[in-house]
This record gives C-alpha cells, sequence and structure tokens, in this order.
C-alpha cells in the first residue's frame, strides 16, 4: 500500500514541514506492473503475500476489480502487508521509503509449487521487492521452461548474485539501480551506454535501463551497440510509477504483439510510461489504453 505525502520538497534531515496533501492508495512494483499489464488488455496473474490485515484485503480486492488473477496471491498472520511511504515534491520527483513486511515471506518454496503456471505463461515479470529466493526461483523456472522473463531490478541491491544476471532474458533499472550494479555513474545516455555493457557483461540478454525523461537505453548480447529511445516530452505532475508503468506495458508488448520488434516494444512503453507521469498517482492511464494501443500503432 503506497501512502503518499505531496510537499513543496524534500524535508531536510530533521526537519518537520507542512505538506499538500496524503493519499493512501494500491502500489508494489509487482502489484503496478500487473495492473498496467492487465489494463491494456492480456490476461495476468499476481504472486505475492500480503498480511492478514485491511490493507491486505483491500489489496487482494483491487488486483481482483482490475481483472488480475488472485489464485496465487497467499495471505499470512506472519507479518504486515508490505507498505510504501512516498514524497512527492512539486517538481514531480519522489523519495520513498519500503518496508515489505508479508513480501518478504514469500520464498523459493511458495514459488515450487506455481512450476505449472509458469511453464503456461507467455512472460513473467520480476521485482527484487519479495523474498530472493522466491526471485530466484522464478528465473529459475522461466528459463528451465523457455518462458520469457523481465527482472526489474528495483528497489535498487548492491550485491545480487551472477544467477539473477545468467537467468534473465530481460534486465530493467532505473539510473540508481544500474549505479548501484555497475559501480558507475548512471545520469545520462553515455555513461547509461557504459552501464549496458556492464550488465551484458554480467549475463542477461537483453539490458535496458530507463533514464527518467532523458528517455530509455538498451542492447542485447547479440548486438552490443546501445539504442537510445528518447522520451516523449510531456509536463510531468507525479513520476511515481512510471517505470512501473513502462515495465508492464513492456510485459503486455512481449506477450501479445510478438510480431513487433524490441526496439519498437520498448517504443510503446516508453510512450505509455510518458503519459503516465502526466497524471497524478500511480499508472495515470487507466481509461485510455483504448486510445494508446491506436495511437502507438
Ligand atoms: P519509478 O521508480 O518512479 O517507478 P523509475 O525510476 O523506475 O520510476 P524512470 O526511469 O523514471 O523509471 O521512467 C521510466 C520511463 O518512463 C522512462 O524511460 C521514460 O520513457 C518514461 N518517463 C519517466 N519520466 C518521464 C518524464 N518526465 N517525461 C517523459 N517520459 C518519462
Amino acid at each position: 500500500m503506497d501512502l503518499s505525502t505531496y510537499a513543496p520538497r524534500f524535508p531536510k534531515p530533521g526537519e518537520t514541514m507542512i505538506g499538500h496533501k496524503y493519499v493512501v492508495g494500491f502500489g508494489g512494483k509487482g502489484a503496478n506492473q500487473c495492473v498496467s499489464a492487465v489494463r491494456l488488455g492480456c490476461k495476468t496473474a499476481m504472486v505475492g503475500k500480503v498480511g492478514n490485515d485491511d490493507n491486505g484485503n483491500k489489496t487482494i480486492n483491487n488486483f481482483k476489480s482490475n481483472g488480475v488473477i488472485t489464485d496465487y496471491m497467499a495471505v499470512t498472520d506472519q507479518s504486515s502487508t508490505g507498505i510504501a511511504a512516498i514524497t512527492i515534491a512539486d517538481t514531480g520527483e519522489n523519495s520513498i521509503v519500503i518496508v515489505p513486511g508479508a513480501n518478504l515471506l514469500l520464498t523459493d518454496v511458495d514459488v515450487t509449487a506455481l512450476e505449472d503456471m509458469i511453464k503456461g505463461s507467455k512472460v513473467v515479470v520480476c521485482q527484487l521487492e519479495v523474498g530472493l529466493s522466491a526471485t530466484l526461483e522464478t528465473l529459475k523456472l522461466a528459463r528451465k521452461h523457455n518462458v520469457r522473463c523481465i527482472l526489474n531490478t528495483a528497489p535498487a541491491q548492491s550485491g545480487l548474485s551472477n544467477d539473477f544476471f545468467v537467468l534473465s532474458d530481460i534486465l530493467c533499472a532505473n539510473e540508481n539501480e544500474a549505479e548501484m550494479m555497475t559501480g558507475l555513474p548512471v545520469s545520462d545516455v553515455a555513461q547509461a551506454e557504459a552501464a549496458i555493457d556492464v550488465l551484458l557483461g554480467k549475463g542477461c540478454q537483453y539490458a535496458i535501463i530507463t533514464l527518467g525523461e532523458k528517455g530509455t537505453v538498451f542492447a542485447s548480447q547479440d548486438n552490443r551497440k546501445p539504442t537510445y529511445i528518447p522520451a516523449t516530452k510531456v509536463k510531468a505532475v507525479d513520476t511515481t510509477g512510471a517505470g512501473d508503468a513502462f515495465v508492464g506495458s513492456l510485459a503486455f508488448y512481449l506477450a501479445t504483439r510478438p510480431d513487433l520488434t524490441f526496439e519498437n516494444a520498448i517504443q510503446r512503453s516508453s510512450i505509455i510510461a510518458s503519459i503516465s507521469v502526466q497524471s497524478p498517482g500511480l499508472l495515470g492511464f487507466g481509461n485510455i489504453q483504448q486510445q494508446l494501443l491506436q495511437s502507438a500503432d
């Protein structure tokens, strides 16, 4: 659950300041990506764990009302539902503290039981917001059954073992995550291109770095020359969840449009992400997916 505070700017350490408003909303990277994909029109299931509490019930009901399959969601008494405390400044930038709670109780054992579901999927999307053993097991099962797998390396973590890279078909990182995984500065396109080379060197098939309003860079083992896709110029109101809109859209395009090139799927995903930043709240494209799909054509 996202607890979002809107304020003129970020508070300094030790400072108390008055914000404009406070909004409680559904969140979690996996959840946002799942809802992005289902709203664009593909059959989508969520795997995760919530606490036996009000936030957990609301989260599962929200998945259901969005049409997400919830058969693989578990409820635990051992921890509370995960929350993210988000501050959004007037510039549209955000800073986030996550308390994972029940998410971390999802383990490899839970995932092993889902082998058939993974085997029957067109695309599997993982993040780093559940127990790492669960993510690794998912990557292993996706590879075993030749299922396309996107690893969104969020939130940023250093010291991910080599297996995460080698087992990732598509690794997608933002600037901070790319910096943490490569040890290189990543704040512009040239630096992202250098970081992409390091990420590919770790073994993933495709590496993507998203650079916010600066756009997206990607390359693959087959073609290590990076391709740069500029972002559409828009007035950002709230960039929270831009990366999730991007990853969920990419999963949608890979699952439903095998006719598209990888570059074209990324272009379309970045258009959708740029639309999502133009409205407050996450995934500001709830009602316009048909229009979007037509314009992206
Ligand atoms: P978050 O953590 O807030 O979900 P992120 O840092 O993972 O975001 P970004 O790199 O900020 O992800 O954004 C992902 C993609 O969304 C970018 O590659 C770009 O295509 C699009 N995007 C993000 N911000 C903007 C913006 N201000 N204007 C246009 N497009 C944007």
